[in-house]
């Protein structure tokens, strides 16, 4: 009970209130008894003068003395006690009453002095007075008149008032604090309930400042400590929303492990990286989300040493290449690590694409710069002298250097186009013409290679999106391959139809085919499926019609069976479709 603020107030209030009330109240009782014993005494000495007469004659004349104290002591309503000149009692009218404990006073009073006073007996104060008996001038004998203080009235009613303005007094004080203190210690609860309510997070808390001066400071105060607050926390929650997104769309693989190597935080890139689910990683040791052992070897070095680290990590499987840094975080944890997987597949295929492309191209211009050297050795060698040979050699010179010509072209061509240089300007146009038109001009190539080319479109095929002139040197490559690669009595059909939104186009022959594990590989720069048979082929044309292709944003690709023949189909989106490209 005393812990609570009001108690606290009103209890030592009211000890105070009753200790100064009691100490007042004990003083005057202090000064009431003294003035009834006093009263008392001076009572006792006038019965005692008024009666001393009758027991000194009484005393003289040897009358019976217990009689007249008796009587004495009923007409009196006090003790009366006679003493002789020795101090023996001879008379005394209340026996029962015990021994009178006067003994000093009596030895003065047998001396001739009237006296006065108290004494102690049985837990009771006596008061009592004495007075010499004389007769012809001898003390003979001390008369003594007692009364119980108890008796008196005067007392009794004082101790009575003080208790009554003790009860009154710590009553008027109860209610006074009360009184006081109520209003205080409402508003301080309210203080605390708000304070408990923002403690437990419901920062909307605000209360009405208080009318008494100090809380009212006091309940402001807490106001603006809430609108702080909220403050603060909307500007951590928006830099934590931004910190979030960033993570959830960086890149790159974060993760990390608290004190007991534990995944405390997984974003969506490492997620996938590791093929996990977030919900599923969240919360258990390092050892079951990330099955590599390297990049938990590396995790442990770093949470060991307490140093950072850097390793380049392989996932076979996922065809994925990993650069892992394990980083500790002692600012949060003693033994909290951070990793970060960052994927370089794509840095590395290019660069696999870029050291195999300088490698075809160099061996591309050696086979035609080799023969033009031997060429040019052979005529100076004494050819120029052999006017029908030179002529036949520079011939051959000549379709060397077209060669190279025709490759350079194709491949600064390619450069373009994967560069978005060649602007593909989209435009309603007719399939059929786009297919006519390469095919016509290729017909006497496949007439002179005994080859039956042949043409089914339907009728009501619609138009595409598309850039004519891009689109004929598409099929005019698949068709001039389709040329190259079949032997002589083959037949090509070169067809198309609607599905599902887009037209799709077929180039189909009779020739040589592709093999299964080429396939996948015949739209990268310089591959030849079949380099005895590619004749002057550079590799580069099926990789400028995929790109050509994918800037329409339609899909190219071919089936083939070695030795029976290919098709290659590419799609492009009907009208309305390709609109948004
Ligand atoms: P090129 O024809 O100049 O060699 P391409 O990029 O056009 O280059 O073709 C790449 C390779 O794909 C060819 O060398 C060939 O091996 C294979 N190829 C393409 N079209 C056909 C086809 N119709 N039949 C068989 N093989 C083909």
């Amino acid at each position: 009970m005393l812990r609570r603020l009001r108690w606290r107030i009103i209890c030592p209030y009211l000890l105070l209130a009753l200790l100064s009330v009691g100490g007042v109240g004990l003083y005057l009782m202090g000064c009431v008894r003294e003035a009834t014993i006093s009263a008392f005494q001076q009572r006792l000495l006038a019965d005692a003068r008024s009666c001393e007469s009758d027991f000194a004659t009484a005393f003289q004349k040897g009358d019976d003395l217990a009689t007249l104290c008796r009587h004495y002591g009923s007409e009196l309503g006090e003790r009366v006690v006679v003493f002789d000149a020795q101090g023996d009692v001879l008379a005394d009218s209340a026996k029962e009453l015990g021994t009178l404990d006067v003994s000093h006073s009596l030895s003065h009073a047998l001396s001739g002095e009237w006296i006065e006073g108290t004494y102690l007996s049985q837990g009771q104060l006596w008061i009592f007075a004495m007075a010499p008996l004389r007769v012809q001038g001898h003390t003979v004998g001390a008369l003594c008149l007692v009364l119980p203080l108890e008796e008196t009235g005067a007392l009794l009613r004082a101790r009575r008032a003080l208790l009554w303005g003790m009860v009154g007094v710590s009553l008027a004080a109860f209610l006074l604090g009360i009184g006081l203190v109520a209003p205080l210690a409402r508003e301080i609860r309210h203080l605390r309930e708000g304070m408990s309510r923002v403690s437990q997070g419901r920062l909307g808390t605000f209360l009405l400042p208080s009318k008494e001066k100090e809380i009212g400071e006091l309940t402001r105060a807490f106001n603006r400590m809430v609108e702080h607050l909220q403050e603060n926390f909307a500007q951590l929650n928006e830099e934590r929303t931004q910190l979030e997104s960033i993570l959830e769309y960086m890149a790159d693989g974060v993760l990390i492990t608290n004190d007991e190597g534990d995944v405390q935080l997984i974003n969506a890139a490492a997620s996938r990286i590791l093929q996990t689910l977030r919900e599923e990683a969240l919360g258990k040791p390092l050892g079951q989300v990330v099955r590599q052992h390297q990049i938990i070897d590396l995790w442990r070095a770093c949470v060991e040493r307490q140093e950072r680290r850097v390793e380049f990590v392989e996932l076979r499987q996922q065809e994925l290449f990993l650069r892992v840094f394990a980083l500790p975080l002692q600012q949060i944890g003693q033994r909290t690590c951070l990793l970060m997987l960052q994927d370089l597949s794509q840095v590395r295929r290019l660069e696999t694409v870029r050291r195999e492309f300088m490698s075809n191209i160099s061996h591309e211009l050696r086979t035609p710069l080799a023969s033009l050297k031997a060429l040019v050795d052979t005529l100076r060698e004494g050819a120029l002298d052999d006017p029908p040979a030179a002529q036949r050699f520079l011939d051959q010179m000549d379709a060397e250097v077209d060669a190279l010509t025709q490759m350079v072209q194709e491949l600064l061509e390619l450069s373009r186009i994967e560069s978005g240089r060649v602007p593909i300007r989209l435009a309603p146009v007719s399939v059929e013409d786009c297919i006519r038109a390469p095919i016509e001009r290729l017909r006497p190539q496949a007439e002179r290679a005994g080859l039956d080319l042949q043409v089914s479109l339907p009728s009501n095929l619609p138009s595409v999106l598309g850039d004519a002139e891009r689109l004929q040197q598409v099929v005019s490559n698949l068709v001039h391959n389709a040329i190259k690669f079949t032997p002589k009595g083959g037949r090509i059909l070169v067809s198309a139809k609607v599905e599902m939104g887009e037209v799709i186009v077929s180039v189909s022959d009779t020739g040589i085919g592709i093999p299964k594990e080429m396939l996948p590989r015949i739209f990268e720069r310089f591959f030849k499926a079949d380099r005895s048979r590619s004749g002057g082929g550079t590799g580069l044309g099926l990789a400028i019609a995929k790109h050509i292709i994918q800037a329409h944003g339609g899909r190219i690709w071919a089936e083939s069976t070695e030795g029976q023949g290919s098709t290659f189909y590419f799609s492009l989106l009907i009208g309305e479709s390709a609109s948004d490209l």
